[in-house]
């Protein structure tokens, strides 16, 4: 059922850069027998439900290219963690949604294959980088997505799509098989249409993995198990708790229909019996370009991979250096060797204290701010972006105007913290033909606070 719809709506949005129709309905029928011969008791918590995995995420035996030529026709030998851990609950994969090159950009125009479209408003792109995966969902192409974010791209389409997105906590997913933006800020994690989806998806893929270092060890919450269902609701069932507004976020530069659902979203829970307050966080305007600095500076090391020897696409050369730059010259859009010319210029010897370091102190400062704020409040919340989703064109050729969309997602990058984004309204006739778009607010939790932040978002189903 979910690949006739997903083959339906594919030619208007785009979503997929790999269908996997084939080995989804094997898998299908492999499970439909298991069902005949065994019955129902002792299935995965995920068994049957038909996924989509961002082109970032190497899925073994299934292309996988990051959005980018460079990696055309490369198949990796292995799964990330996080796919493996799906495929162990029982999942069964349908394909790979499409994403800006390497996961640069918030629109998934920078996609070297294809444009994908915000099944809201065909004129209007899903977000970036994780567009293919919130545009899967929204159309109903299948149950979950998994998306990565770095600086926002789980959470800025989800936005855009009026789907949940949750970017957890730095550490609680394996890395393991994500191919590198910025190694200090990437994050894997799910999205789906409600919030129980996606806390069950998160539950299969969070804990500690060997592959990566960087992973928490802490123990996994069953992070869908007690979320409150909506009619055992008291009528204060936020009474005691202390929620945030992050100051620096609302007023000016938000689009009104955006400030509109946000405030709305915020009186819901006061009215839930939550104390409801501002919070000052001053170098929140600070934090974007040093998210800018930070990003680009690992991105320039980590794509260095990229040579047309390791992976995907190989050109001729007369010597080693031609064939590098034939490579990369052709493999590489224009955004990501923007960004690689920005991190090692900004990495180079006579800038580095000016550029990098700098940054990295912006980077400690931010972080103890939202820290403080975290201490005295249960969660910050703030729109998800300053408007609802861009028409096709309208950013893309101004990448300053696009970086500055992510003024409210890349500082919890820059704190490690988890966040996620919940539908939350809409701006009324704000799409191209007058239809409504989806506006999603972000809830912030404490560092591997997922489990109260994700409660606290399903209030909003
Ligand atoms: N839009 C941001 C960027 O381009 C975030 C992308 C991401 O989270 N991967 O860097």
């Amino acid at each position: 059922q979910y690949l006739e719809q997903l083959e339906a709506a594919e030619p208007q949005v785009l979503s997929f850069i790999t269908v996997a129709a084939e080995s989804a309905r094997a898998a299908a029928r492999q499970l439909d027998d298991r069902i005949a011969r065994e019955g129902t008791s002792g299935l995965e918590p995920l068994a049957g439900v038909p996924l989509g995995i961002k082109d970032t995420l190497c899925t073994a035996g299934m292309e996988t290219t990051a959005g980018a030529r460079v990696l055309k026709g490369y198949i990796p030998s292995y799964d990330a963690t996080a796919v493996a851990r799906l495929k162990a609950a029982g999942a069964i994969l349908v394909g790979k949604t499409n994403c800006d090159a390497f996961a640069m950009g918030s629109t998934t125009e920078s996609s070297d294959y294809q444009v994908t479209r915000n099944p809201w408003d065909l004129e209007r792109v899903p977000g970036g980088s994780s567009g293919g995966s919130a545009a899967a969902v929204a159309a109903e192409q299948c149950v979950g997505t998994l998306g990565s974010d770095t600086g926002g791209s789980i959470r800025q389409p989800a936005h855009f799509c009026g789907v949940v997105g949750i970017k957890p906590t730095y550490g609680r997913v394996s890395r393991s098989g994500l191919i590198a933006y910025g190694s200090s800020l990437d994050c894997v994690g799910p999205l789906a249409r409600i919030v129980e989806d996606a806390a069950l998806m998160l539950s299969a893929i969070a804990g500690g993995d060997d592959m990566d270092a960087t992973s928490s060890p802490r123990p996994v919450q069953d992070y869908a198990e007690g979320l409150p269902q909506a009619s055992s609701l008291n009528s204060r069932p936020l009474a005691g708790k202390r929620i945030g507004i992050i100051k620096e976020t609302i007023g000016a530069g938000v689009a009104a229909g955006v400030s509109a659902a946000f405030a709305r979203a915020a009186r819901h829970l006061e009215s839930l019996g939550a104390d409801v307050d501002e919070v000052s966080l001053p170098s929140s305007d600070a934090g974007l370009p040093a998210y800018y600095v930070i990003a680009t500076s690992e991105a320039s090391s980590n794509l260095s991979r990229f040579d047309g020897v390791r992976y995907g696409l190989h050109k001729q050369g007369a010597n080693i250096r031609e064939l590098y730059n034939e490579t990369r010259g052709e493999g590489l859009n224009a955004e990501v060797k923007r960004r690689i010319l920005m991190g090692t210029y900004a990495l180079s010897a006579g800038y580095y204290d000016a550029y990098y370091k700098r940054a990295q102190q912006v980077r400690t400062l931010v972080q103890r701010e939202m820290y403080a704020a975290l201490a005295e409040h249960d969660a910050l919340i703030s729109p998800a972006a300053p408007t609802a989703a861009y028409r096709i064109g309208q950013v893309n050729s101004d990448p300053l105007e696009m970086y500055k969309g992510d003024l409210m997602t890349v500082n919890l990058n820059l704190a490690g913290l988890p966040a996620m984004v919940v539908p939350c309204g809409f701006e009324v006739g704000g799409g191209s033909r007058g239809q409504p778009l989806p506006v999603g607010l972000q809830i912030i939790g404490r560092a591997f606070g997922e489990a109260d932040m994700i409660s606290l978002g399903h209030i909003f189903e």
